[in-house]
């Protein structure tokens, strides 16, 4: 198994011999693989200390080298790979290795809360509980999973939802797949194959903007879009997909030039297709040629908009991707 370190506060630490207030990121995988004895238990481990950064650092170029190694480890008979990482972007960069890596081997994101320079310091028991997710034939087939405070969580479905707290990760919509007990992990819950996701995917990722509807909104940015040269808008709309109604002819023109991906800012559940007829509504907006995010948030469907731009995808292309993605979670039985 291959342990990749990016940094954030698992590997964060004060400057023993400077002055600067606050910790960094100064520890690489080897030194976290080593911190945690148990590990040498549950499997044998290389270590790649890939990045050391904070994570709104990370870009998604860093994710699509990443992905790149993960797969390089995997096609060389490689059983598993945990990923340490800042946790303020962990919902963005499990999601983009979740449509990035292939096959059914698992790759597990993890991080922590209380950096190691606090009194019980999460990192550790995430890393152990990670590798042992990693390592256990249950997570072949669930995609890209975070493991984190004990639970297990599809990264198409989890969100940072404190700022402190290490209970901070949930899947408001689909809640956990599973849980530790007793360093095993036990999966209640399993996830459909995606469909949809973006294939050949370039180095260069385009730019894709995302705004949040607020109260009393007007259009100005959303006219600023193209000019400002980004391909692609993602919408953070009211409840179950709904702007202020003289924002919509701005976003129906935008529309007609760049993929507009309708989102939700609740953080949970789904864009509604056919429900309300208002001016703005999602039915309003979905007529004026947005492409609905479905249960993806607006994090996650700008990962998967930037990925599809930076594959060459049009816009019949991101649709018909968003769809197959969408329909993925709703994937009936296979046979016996
Ligand atoms: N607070 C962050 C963390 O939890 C810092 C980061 O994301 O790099 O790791």
């Amino acid at each position: 198994m291959t342990v990749f370190s990016l940094g954030g506060t698992i590997a964060s630490t004060n400057d023993p011999g400077g002055d600067a207030a606050g910790v960094t990121p100064r520890l690489g995988a080897r030194e976290l693989v080593d911190a945690v004895p148990q590990l040498q238990e549950v499997a044998e481990l290389e270590t790649v200390a890939f990045r050391q950064t904070a994570s709104g650092d990370l870009t998604l170029r860093d994710l699509v080298a990443l992905a790149a190694e993960i797969t390089k480890r995997f096609d060389a008979g490689v059983a598993g790979v945990v990923v340490t990482q800042g946790t303020d972007t962990i919902e963005e960069t499990s999601f983009a290795l979740d449509l990035l890596v292939r096959g059914p081997r698992p790759v597990v994101v993890t991080g922590a809360m209380r950096n190691p320079t606090l009194a019980g310091p999460d990192g550790p028991a995430n890393l152990l509980a990670a590798v042992q997710v990693a390592a256990s034939p249950q997570a072949s087939g669930l995609g890209t999973l975070v493991v984190f405070n004990d639970e297990i969580h599809a990264a198409r479905f989890v969100r940072k939802t404190h700022t402190f707290s290490p209970a901070t990760f949930r899947s408001l919509t689909a809640g956990p797949l599973g849980w530790m007990v007793e360093g095993r992990p036990r999966i209640a819950f399993r996830t459909p194959e995606l469909h949809g996701t973006p294939t050949g995917v370039g180095e260069e990722v385009p730019a894709v903007a995302l705004l949040k509807s607020a109260l009393g909104d007007d259009s100005r940015l959303v006219e600023q879009v193209e000019a400002l040269g980004y391909a692609g808008l993602v919408v953070e709309a009211f409840g179950g997909g709904h702007v202020p109604a003289h924002v919509v002819p701005a976003l129906g023109r935008l529309a007609g030039r760049l993929p507009v991906v309708l989102a939700s800012r609740t953080g949970g559940g789904e864009v509604l297709r056919e429900t309300y007829g208002f001016p703005g509504s999602e039915r309003d907006l979905l007529s004026c040629g947005l492409i609905s995010a479905g249960f993806l948030d607006g994090l996650k469907a700008r990962i998967l908009l930037s990925l599809l731009l930076a594959t060459g995808a049009d816009l019949a292309g991101v649709r018909n991707a968003f769809e197959q993605v969408n329909m993925s979670v709703s994937s009936p039985p296979s046979p016996e």
